[in-house]
């Protein structure tokens, strides 16, 4: 707070397609797509009449008890477009609610099904689910929540897998310790546990940690065998991310648990849905006086505007994904991404999957940077000065570009983040900290 209250302030005023202004008329490429929200582009005319259209009819109406045509259409599309047999879809507002959701769904299913011993859970090392406590409990996010622990409930962890890739091709790969020890915890209480959850494919915020293809199916598989629910929490990693619409099924693998947010309503508004499946949803029905309901309500839970922004952006997405697109411009960004930065002597590390990447910034001569230097955050104040927003995690620089970027445009994003890494890590002062 002290480094951004000593920095002058970025005011952002308006924003088209892969682009944001700010009030000084400065544009900026969006290298984080909004926080890893937007899809289409910023002010982008469908969107924008969806959003007019839904608003002429109302912009708000509870879910609670009530039912409204985009929510309800939306809950079908989504239906639809997830596995068959996960066609249940309870809304809310954000990711780490919909993670809470699907956690405490698992936790009463078990009571509901007799068994209330299970109700521990798994997750994997590096885990990020979000900033509330149960979402807290579950990820591993080392110093964002570490202070929070004691106030958090038990969960085990399970090591990550080792994954690097770039422009489709797997570096290096190895899920054996991963699943051994999956397999290990499983074996010891599976009778205690009621769920594991999992971000399928790349860990977002633990860094863009990649699994190798087929790990998210044999996590799966061990799952069903050990009777514990798998929770996808896809909030990151879905609606085109990826380059399809949703990991789970490009993989096939049926969670009992499937959570979105994030690129839902293609970066406009805040929207979240959790699927569950159809005997999942059977469980909880019953009498009033059963209390077998699930009691859980958010105030804007399916909010009618985000609902028909969905809509649109899961229409405008299709089209995207069928005509190849998207998948062109992600091998575009990945061999962008190669040439700049695969033998850079400052990037200890690259790994790219899709239209997300992520660079590890290291010291020509070996090592890497003590905090303090701040070397990540230094590179992503001087790419604002040529034009690009980057956030970056420690000394890592994330880069998540709006899906809408031109393969110019991807090119731009690419050599603006180059020239902002020479500019500051060649002649970088720091004090190295050596064992
Ligand atoms: C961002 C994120 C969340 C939390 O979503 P919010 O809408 O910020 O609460 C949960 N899981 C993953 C994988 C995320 O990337």
């Amino acid at each position: 707070m002290q480094e951004y209250w000593a920095q002058p302030p970025l005011v952002i005023a308006s924003g088209r397609g892969g682009w944001l202004t700010d009030t000084e008329g400065r544009e900026y490429l969006d290298g984080n797509a909004s926080i890893w929200t937007n899809v289409h582009g910023h002010n982008d005319p469908d969107l924008n009449a969806a959003l007019q259209r839904q608003l002429g009819k109302v912009a708000h109406a509870t879910m609670l008890g009530l039912a409204h045509e985009p929510g309800a259409m939306l809950a079908a599309e989504l239906a639809d477009l997830a596995p068959e047999g996960l066609g249940r879809v309870f809304f809310s507002d954000n990711g780490a609610g919909a993670v809470e959701i699907a956690l405490k769904m698992s936790f009463q299913y078990w009571q509901l099904a007799g068994k209330p011993e299970k109700r521990g859970a798994i997750g994997l090392a590096g885990g990020y689910h979000g900033d509330t406590f149960g979402t807290m409990s579950v990820g591993d996010s080392g110093f964002f929540h570490e202070r929070f622990r004691a106030w958090g409930f038990p969960a085990d962890h399970f090591p990550a897998p080792v994954c690097r890739e770039w422009a489709g091709v797997v570096q290096t790969a190895d899920t054996s310790a991963s699943l051994e020890a999956l397999e290990a915890l499983l074996i010891e209480k599976a009778d205690r546990i009621a769920c594991l959850i999992l971000e399928p494919s790349v860990q977002g915020a633990a860094g863009m940690r990649l699994q190798p293809p087929g790990f998210v199916g044999a996590v799966a598989a061990l799952c069903r065998k050990h009777e514990v629910h798998l929770i996808l929490d896809e909030v990151f990693v879905a609606f085109g991310r990826l380059g399809s619409m949703l990991v789970c099924t490009e993989e096939g693998v049926t969670p009992d648990f499937l959570c979105l947010a994030k690129g839902l309503t293609g970066g406009y508004l805040p929207l979240a849905a959790t699927l569950a499946r159809e005997e999942i949803f059977e469980a909880f029905l019953g009498t009033y006086e059963s209390r077998r309901a699930f009691f859980h309500g958010h105030t804007f839970t399916g909010n009618p505007l985000a609902a028909a922004v969905a809509l649109e952006n899961i229409r405008k997405l299709r089209l995207l994904i069928a005509d190849g697109t998207l998948a062109a411009r992600a091998t575009c960004f990945g061999r962008l991404l190669a040439a700049a930065f695969a033998d850079h002597p400052h990037v200890g590390e690259l790994r790219q999957r899709g239209l997300t990447a992520a660079i590890d910034l290291v010291p020509a001569d070996g090592g890497i940077y003590p905090v303090a230097a701040r070397a990540g955050w230094q590179v992503c104040m001087k790419a604002r000065e040529h034009g690009l927003l980057l956030r970056p995690l420690g000394d890592s620089l994330l880069i998540v570009p709006p899906l809408c970027l031109s393969e110019t445009e991807l090119g731009e994003l690419v050599s603006r983040t180059l020239r902002a890494i020479n500019d500051i890590l060649p002649t970088f002062q720091y004090h190295a900290q050596r064992s």
